[in-house]
């Protein structure tokens, strides 16, 4: 790097800077000295001790995207991803910060394994926040060492992937999060009720023979966790949420003052159970193109369901329901996903897409830029209390630019995760990260 790491001066020129904490929303100049934000504001002068000059006209610069939930599969599944491949995803898709789920084998259990992902992701180019389980093994029964594993680093607590079944530990759970002030992150979805289903129960499962998950699965697991978090005074956390029922039940527990905070993520916002039968059409959209097989990539946990739940939980990101959106970027390889509903496993990758899909919304004219990134940013880093989030003078420099025009193809060589499973390959998609600086380090560059 010019001028070499003690004294660099980078100047991002003449974007459309947004930052949701301090409400700005205009042209202006952002300078970078020493990996820190020295100003946001009127031009910079041009000239010597600049090492670096972007001129961003035309583009987005805003604080560095926080991605809540992500799978790095690492330990234990790296084949599918570890945490440099998962960070060179995130820093691809404009993300400076991600928290990644437990559900790694072995799982993160343990003060051990939590502050071994916060050493190696300490060597990553990303800030790396790592999500405990809530139940040993996850098997739902027996409690983590929770207060040891918050000592060592971890954000907050989770079975995703599945719900916790016991109540007895849910409630103790709970009582901890109060005391911990860190959230309980539940995947809420009911076994039983689930059972033998690879996609959302409706018309499109009934056609394709599964015997499809019910809404019901996820809502009566929302409702018990929202009373199991009642009962406790605990802070609960539901993920992924899929349902507009589910969505009306935060509310609902919000407005009787419980503490409950939900995100949502941008799949469930555009796509919908069709997709999985190869109809590639956007909830709200007209246009389909069809694969003529179905699309193991669709198979997702939750599942992606009706288009009326696509299009109703986007009231309930408006309304504020939703605390943040998170990708849930779920990275599977090549053989995890067979071309057989019930043998592919769930999940798709969503560090590189969360932009491109959020544009899309944007120019649907469902929700607009600010409101996008402040659900990426600001409001990720207060409710979690994580640091980053706004273009803060003096603070370490976490900086996304985007070029929400730019068109690009989505294909295996275009995607920097290890793994490829998106219903979006092969679609050509508006909108891209450009340029990503971590800590004031520019990670990556389409730019220059
Ligand atoms: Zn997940």
């Amino acid at each position: 790097m010019p001028g070499g790491q003690s004294m660099s001066t980078i100047v991002l020129r003449g974007g459309r800077v947004i930052d949701p904490d301090y409400g700005i929303d205009q042209m202006l100049d952002v300078l970078v000295v020493d990996g820190r934000i020295l100003s946001v504001g009127e031009s910079v002068a041009k000239g010597t001790g600049v090492d670096r000059d972007y001129d961003v006209t035309g583009l987005i610069v805003t604080p560095g995207w926080i991605d809540a939930h992500v799978h790095l599969r690492d330990p234990g599944f790296t084949y599918k991803e570890d945490l440099q491949s998962g960070a060179k995803a995130a820093l691809a898709g404009g993300f400076t910060r991600m928290c990644c789920m437990p559900n790694t084998d072995p799982p993160l259990d343990s003060a051990a394994a939590i502050s071994d992902i916060v050493d190696r992701g300490e060597q990553t180019g990303v800030h790396i926040h790592p999500i405990g389980t809530i139940s040993m093994s996850r098997a739902g029964l027996e409690i983590s060492p929770i207060e040891a594993m918050a000592a060592a680093g971890a954000i907050g607590f989770s079975d995703d992937g599945d719900s916790t079944k016991s109540e007895d530990v849910m409630r103790e759970a709970l009582r901890l999060s109060s005391r911990l002030n860190l959230p309980i992150m539940v995947h809420c979805e009911d076994p039983e009720l689930a059972r033998g289903g690879s996609m959302h129960r409706g018309v499109v499962s009934e056609e394709l023979g599964d015997p499809g998950i019910p809404a019901e699965a996820e809502d009566s697991y929302t409702a018990r966790d929202i009373r199991l978090a009642e009962e406790t005074g605990g802070w609960l956390h539901v993920l992924h949420v899929s349902t507009v029922r589910g969505a009306q039940l935060v509310k609902d527990a919000k407005q009787r003052g419980a503490r409950v905070t939900a995100e949502v993520m941008p799949h469930h916002l555009t796509l919908t159970d069709e997709w999985v039968a190869g109809r590639r059409r956007f909830a709200g959209q007209q246009q389909i193109s069809d694969l003529g097989r179905i699309d193991p990539n669709a198979k997702v946990n939750p599942p992606l369901r009706s288009e009326q739940d696509a299009l109703g939980l986007m009231d309930y990101v408006l309304d504020g329901t939703f605390d943040f959106i998170a990708t849930d970027h779920a990275p599977q390889a090549e053989r995890d996903k067979p071309a057989i509903l019930t043998e592919a496993a769930s999940g798709m990758t969503g560090l590189e897409l969360a932009i491109p899909t959020m544009a899309l919304l944007i120019k649907m004219g469902r929700i607009d830029w600010p409101l996008v990134v402040r659900l990426f940013t600001s409001a990720p880093a207060r409710s979690l209390n994580l640091n980053g989030g706004a273009l803060e003078a003096g603070h370490a420099a976490d900086i996304t630019v985007i070029d929400p025009a730019k068109s690009w193809t989505v294909t295996a060589a275009s995607l920097h995760s290890r793994s490829k499973n998106t219903p979006l390959l092969g679609m050509t998609l508006e909108g891209r990260a450009v340029l990503t600086l971590v800590s004031g380090e520019v990670r990556h560059d389409e730019l220059s």
